[in-house]
């Protein structure tokens, strides 16, 4: 499986080994399958914070499936499989009446992707509705709450081979028609600043200790509309690299290092990047 087919960027080469674990049971013994063979593992969501190597990578790729991708709501609570999409996830909040998940409306990913790199958005992210994560590796299994699983800022301490297989959010009652009303606004708000009909991967860099943000300082540094290859610094936002047709790994690392450059000439500021890179690739730290 090519993972430009896994990935909203569309690059990546193929993957060693792929399967699609669709209960508890076919996800333990893809990981067993993985570890006779001494093979790493690593588990893609919507593939809308994920770059991946052109070259291929050399693991089992695991997509979530089935029973781990199902949604259920309960008294002030949602579980979700690690596979459920934000969106599936915020529809069964709604219509239960559930408010605290609309921050994610506009991230196009899953719960699983959501707990890796603690997401978020307008001043809220997954530490604050997660009350803990079921997360099985071929060593065994167990329920982390967010202090266990080290979120902070964009950042859990989970490692490749650690399967974020449910969820359990703490929500709380909100009318239908409000959570309506605010995720109607924050798309607005989203569409009128980000290219969110282009294939992208979400934010390049994490924002820096900085009075301006990555994209601000990107567009300062003349980037917006940059181009190598088929990747093109969005026209739009400088902090999104888009796929403008044909492009590669390779083009938007190379557009990555541009831009690390020019913010570290003209502001001083090292960029440290907020997309998650899997297989073999060379990036500067
Ligand atoms: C238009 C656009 C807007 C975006 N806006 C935001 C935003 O506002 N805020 C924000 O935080 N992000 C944003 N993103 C980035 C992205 O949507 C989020 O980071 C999202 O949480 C990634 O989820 P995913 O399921 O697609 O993960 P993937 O991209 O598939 O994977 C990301 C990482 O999580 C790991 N992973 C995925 N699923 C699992 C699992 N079940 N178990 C263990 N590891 C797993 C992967 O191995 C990888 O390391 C945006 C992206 C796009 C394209």
């Amino acid at each position: 499986m090519p993972l430009a087919k896994l990935t909203t960027i569309g690059t990546g080469g193929p993957a060693r080994a792929f399967a699609k674990p669709a209960s508890l049971a076919e996800l333990e013994q893809a990981l067993a399958w993985a570890a006779e063979r001494g093979l790493a593992v690593a588990t893609v969501g919507l593939g809308s914070n994920l770059l991946a190597a052109d070259q291929g990578v050399d693991a089992l790729v695991l997509r979530l499936a089935g029973e781990l991708a199902n949604v259920g709501t309960g008294e002030g609570t949602l579980t979700a499989g690690g596979g459920a999409t934000n969106a599936v996830c915020l529809h069964a909040a709604r219509s239960a009446g559930l408010g605290g998940l609309e921050f994610a409306c506009a991230i196009p990913g899953t719960a699983g992707g959501g707990v890796w790199m603690n997401a978020g958005a307008y001043g809220s992210d997954w530490s604050e509705i997660l009350v803990h994560a079921r997360v099985v590796a071929a060593a065994g299994a167990g329920w982390l709450t967010p202090a266990e699983l080290g979120l902070s800022y964009r950042h859990s301490d989970l490692r490749h081979g650690q399967v974020v297989a449910e969820v359990e959010y703490r929500l709380t009652p909100r009318p239908q028609e409000e959570i309506k009303a605010t995720v109607a606004e924050l798309i607005a708000r989203r569409k009128a600043t980000q290219p969110t009909n282009k294939r992208t991967f979400g934010s390049v860099f994490k924002n820096p200790d900085h009075e301006l943000g990555a994209g601000r300082m990107l567009e300062v540094c003349g980037l917006k509309g940059h181009r190598i290859g088929g990747a093109v610094i969005s026209p739009m936002h400088a902090n999104f690299i888009e796929n403008a047709g044909g492009a590669t790994t390779a083009d938007a690392l190379a557009l990555m290092a541009e831009a690390r450059r020019r913010a570290g000439e003209q502001f001083g500021v090292d960029l440290r990047h907020e997309v998650e890179l899997l297989g073999e690739i060379e990036l500067d730290e």
